[in-house]
């Protein structure tokens, strides 16, 4: 069920096309994460300037928030044509690489999605064509290979990932630009809801797409997901237009709440107070009470439910806060005497939560994954 959530922020079947239809073509169209753009735009245009290749780049933030398409955008702005595109499980082998790479022209981009699920062989044959634009493959044959020296041409690599953590510090430090994706506003994502309903041709009614926007957990994927489903709602039970009171109901079907939480988000929180009374408890402790993989609960729930702070990490383990059991009225347990007068306990009382103070080391710790159970 984890993979079939109507607000997966994880790319579906269905999605695809979506995505293609919806996606922004140029960087005057895209929305939002406005530090990065600028980072962005002066690194093109001084590259641009000085007639090379742009440096290799390095995206990471949470799916569904605009990784591939900026790719795509980056690619057409630089050379009028899309990016070659791959992703780190489909390249098995050193020759799968290869075959891309010997075929790039000069300042081609290469994209390659989910970069750190690369095998380490693929990685490691990677570096020099990053670094020095060459590679030396080994071509099997006879008792022993031959090793061959190919030289590319300079391309510009754009990796990108939801796990920068995973990444080696090797290829972390062969990247020359690394930019960081946030969750979008809800005035961002209604102002992509504009975009993506005059697109499919849906009207709407003040309020209605804001509406959608605070359910979509800071990501377009979703936004454009639940505006389908909205869409659909309204032509069988409405005239088609979609007003705050449409949107409410269809969501409402969909057991998509007021904040966007779903089954799967409610069923993690209601875990970790009833069973861990509101924790702190492992990751794989939880993911074990309610039947799920660790992964899913890392990728697809916990993120959003960090981000509103309804959840916190400490060294300790996940711990529910009193902004979370409020939100589904479930008791609130008090964080233990040790974690009081910390910044965590400051955190369990605050509103809506600081993500640099959410990510810090002091409350990212070591990971207690098994412990606490
Ligand atoms: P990721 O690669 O990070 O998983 P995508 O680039 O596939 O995310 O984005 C998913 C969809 O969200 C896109 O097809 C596009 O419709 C929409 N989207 C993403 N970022 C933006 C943006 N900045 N402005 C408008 N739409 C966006």
């Amino acid at each position: 069920m984890a993979r079939d959530r109507l607000i997966s922020t994880q790319r579906r079947g269905d999605d695809e096309r979506v995505d293609t239809a919806l996606r922004p073509r140029n960087l005057r169209e895209l929305i939002g994460q406005r530090s990065l753009m600028e980072r962005l735009h002066i690194a093109m245009e001084a590259a641009k300037g000085r007639g090379e290749p742009l440096e290799h780049i390095l995206l990471d933030g949470p799916p569904g928030l605009g990784k591939t398409t900026l790719a795509h955008v980056i690619a057409k702005e630089m050379t009028g044509k899309g990016p070659r595109i791959a992703s780190g499980p489909s390249l098995a082998k050193q020759a799968d690489l290869m075959a891309l790479l010997t075929t790039l022209e000069t300042g081609d981009v290469l994209f390659i999605d989910e970069i750190h699920r690369l095998p380490r062989i693929v990685e490691e044959f990677l570096y020099p064509a990053m670094e020095d634009f060459r590679v030396d493959f080994t071509i099997e044959g006879g008792m022993s290979g031959r090793v061959v020296n190919f030289a590319l041409k300079r391309f510009t690599l754009i990796g990108a990932t939801t796990r920068a953590g995973m990444l080696t510090g090797a290829m972390r430090d062969r990247f020359g630009h690394s930019f960081h994706f946030e969750f979008y506003t809800t005035e961002e994502l209604t102002e992509i809801l504009r975009g993506s309903s005059k697109r499919l041709g849906v009207e709407s009614r003040e309020g209605a797409l804001s509406e959608i926007a605070l359910r979509s957990r800071g990501t377009p994927r979703v936004a454009n997901r639940l505006l389908k489903r909205v869409r659909d709602y309204a032509q069988v039970r409405a005239d088609g237009v979609l007003t705050s009171v449409v949107v409410a109901k269809a969501l409402e079907i969909q057991q998509v709440d007021d904040l966007g939480l779903d089954e799967l988000d409610r069923a993690f929180l209601t875990a970790l107070v009833r069973t861990y009374s509101g924790g702190p408890a492992g990751i794989e402790a939880l993911a074990a009470t309610m039947g799920q993989e660790r992964d899913t609960l890392e990728d697809l729930v916990e993120p959003y439910l960090l981000q509103i702070g309804f959840v916190i990490r400490t060294r300790a383990g996940r711990q529910a806060t009193l902004r979370g059991c409020a939100h589904l009225g479930l008791p609130f347990h008090e964080p233990a005497v040790a974690e009081r007068g910390s910044v965590v306990a400051g955190i369990f009382r605050g509103s809506r939560v600081d993500q640099a103070e959410l990510y810090s080391e002091e409350n990212l710790g070591g990971d207690e994954s098994g412990s606490a159970v």
